[in-house]
Formats: structure tokens, C-alpha cells, sequence
């Protein structure tokens, strides 16, 4: 067994969650949310995404997130910038931490961004410079890494080799997004197999979801691979374009369990983000489908007369 004995978790909820979500949630609720993560002791948060207002208005309020939220406590707090336009804007707001994203797939990301995978890889450069030159560092975002819903399967080198050219965009590190929910262990091991051969030395993280249920056990296999970053959202809130009533991301509370029950230590603190959780499903009106906030932890105990019935 490879496992890490530490994993680095990165809630993305606060943007790839909220950005699924219909009704605008106000940014005092939003900074609210985001520091009470810093306060569970969420190491790392993807608190917005620095894209046109107009294509996603429930991350309008970009600007003023990121000047609301606690900014004192060591958290990193990375953003979502499609563009050199998002890099300036992301650099001027001080965000500890770039983000820009391309598919796999030329359909996916010709639907995604309406260019090829090439322009978009091109366009990173001028994100690059505008990054470098404030000294922020940059992650490079695979989206569809693990199967497209236009093309079906990914080719694993063709993710080793977008991975590649982030390395030698300068990036940091690499996520591979499993944006539709395609992933199952053994579609990870040729995934990561592939980039750790085609990028050595880049940083590797995985974002799962959990549209058909494997999301858990596809970071099983990420774990025995020894990777020890993983993405997740409170709640497990964020959607599925592809299939309106599936879910999104994997719930970072539930991951957390996962990992705290098998000795990986992640610095964070299960009953506060399991509160937290319950109040994401409060601010946004509907049922999330994280189930440990719903569940409690393994050993919160029941007092025997509270349960009238006994079931099989
Ligand atoms: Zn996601």
C-alpha cells in the first residue's frame, strides 16, 4: 500500500458548486461559507472564478469575495481564470493561486470555450505572464480527464501530454477533472500513470464526481497510487450538465471521513465542516447529497430508546 499518510483537500464548492446553482447567493453569505471553511481548516479553497459577469453572474461578486473573506489565517485561496483578462483581474484581487481549465476532448472543449484544445493551451501563455509577473503560481485544470460525453473514452496520453505542456508553461501542478463523471479506478491508474511519465515532477490532483456513484472509490485508487491531493465541495454541491439530476462533485465531508478512518491525517475538522455543509444546504434551498452530514460520524451513538423500530 502507497497511501499518503497526509492529503491536501481543496473545496472547490464555493466556485464549481455555486456556479451550478440558479439563485443568486448573496456575497456576505458567500465570505461567511468560505471562512468558515478557513476556520474547519480547509488548507485550500477555490473561492471564485474570475470569468465574464455576464456568462456566470453567481460569481460576479468575484472581486468582492475575495476582499471579503479571511485572508490572515495561511489558507490558499485559488481562483478560476479563463483568460488573461480573469489573470489581471485575479492577480489585482491578490488571489494566492491561478486556475485555468481545458478539456481533453476537442468537442468538449470546443463546447466548453468554443476554441480548440491548442488555442486554449496558447492562450495559457499570456495567463502565464500575467501570473508570473505578480508572483502568483498557476494550475493547470484537465476537464473530461477520465471520458467526454461527445467522444467517449479520453486516450490517458492525451492527458500526459496536455500535463506536459503545462509543465513546461511553468504550472505547478496539474487536476484531472473528471467533469462528467466517467472515472473508475482503473481509467485513474492509466490516467495518473500516464502524467506522472509525461510530467514528472508536477504537483497531480484529482477532482472527482460522483455522478455514478464510484467517486469514493475512485479516490481508493488515487490513494493507492499515492496521490495526496484531492478536490472535493461541501455538501457535495454542484451539478451535471450533462444529466440534470445526477450530482456533482464529490462532498468533501464525506472524503474527509473516508481519509480520517484510514490514519490520513488532513488538518481538518469533520464536525465543523459537517455544520457547514448543513448551512451550504440552507443558503442555496434544496437537499445536497453529502451524506455524513446527514448520517453523523460512525461512532455518534444512539441511546436505544430513540429508535422505535428495529429494521432488517
Ligand atoms: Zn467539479
Amino acid at each position: 500500500m502507497n497511501h499518503p499518510l497526509h492529503a491536501h483537500i481543496t473545496d472547490v464548492g464555493p466556485r464549481d458548486g455555486f456556479q451550478a446553482e440558479r439563485s443568486f447567493i448573496p456575497t456576505e453569505r458567500k465570505i461567511e461559507l468560505i471562512d468558515r471553511l478557513v476556520d474547519a481548516g480547509v488548507p485550500r479553497i477555490e473561492a471564485t472564478s474570475f470569468v465574464s459577469p455576464r456568462a456566470v453572474p453567481q460569481l460576479a461578486d468575484a472581486e468582492k469575495v475575495m476582499r471579503g473573506v479571511d485572508r490572515t489565517r495561511g489558507a490558499v485561496f485559488s481562483a478560476l481564470v479563463p483568460n488573461k483578462r480573469g489573470a489581471l483581474r485575479a492577480a489585482e484581487a491578490a488571489v494566492d493561486e491561478m486556475v485555468v481549465f481545458v478539456s481533453a476532448s476537442e468537442s468538449h472543449n470546443r463546447k466548453n470555450v468554443n476554441r480548440e484544445i491548442e488555442a486554449s493551451l496558447a492562450g495559457f501563455e499570456d495567463v502565464a505572464r500575467v501570473a508570473d509577473e505578480a508572483a502568483i503560481p498557476v494550475h493547470g485544470a484537465i476537464s473530461v480527464a477520465f471520458g467526454c460525453p461527445f467522444e467517449g473514452d479520453v486516450a490517458a496520453a492525451r492527458v500526459g501530454e496536455i500535463a506536459y505542456r503545462f509543465q513546461q508553461l511553468g504550472f505547478v501542478g496539474a487536476s484531472l477533472g473528471d467533469t462528467t463523471g466517467m472515472a473508475t479506478p482503473p481509467l485513474v491508474a492509466a490516467a495518473v500513470a500516464a502524467v506522472r511519465e509525461a510530467a514528472p515532477g508536477l504537483g497531480l490532483g484529482l477532482h472527482f464526481h460522483n455522478t455514478r456513484g464510484i467517486g469514493l472509490a475512485n479516490v481508493m485508487a488515487g490513494l493507492e497510487l499515492g496521490v495526496d491531493s484531492y478536490e472535493g465541495s461541501f455538501g457535495g454541491i454542484g451539478g451535471c450538465p450533462f444529466a440534470p439530476k445526477a450530482t456533482g462533485n464529490i462532498c468533501t465531508e464525506d472524503l474527509v471521513y473516508l481519509l480520517e478512518e484510514m490514519d490520513i491525517d488532513t488538518g481538518i475538522d469533520l464536525r465543523k465542516l459537517s455544520g457547514i455543509a448543513c448551512d451550504v444546504e440552507a443558503a442555496v434551498g434544496h437537499e445536497l447529497p453529502g451524506q455524513i452530514m446527514k448520517a453523523g460520524l460512525r461512532l455518534d451513538l444512539h441511546s436505544v430508546d430513540s429508535v422505535r423500530v428495529a429494521e432488517g
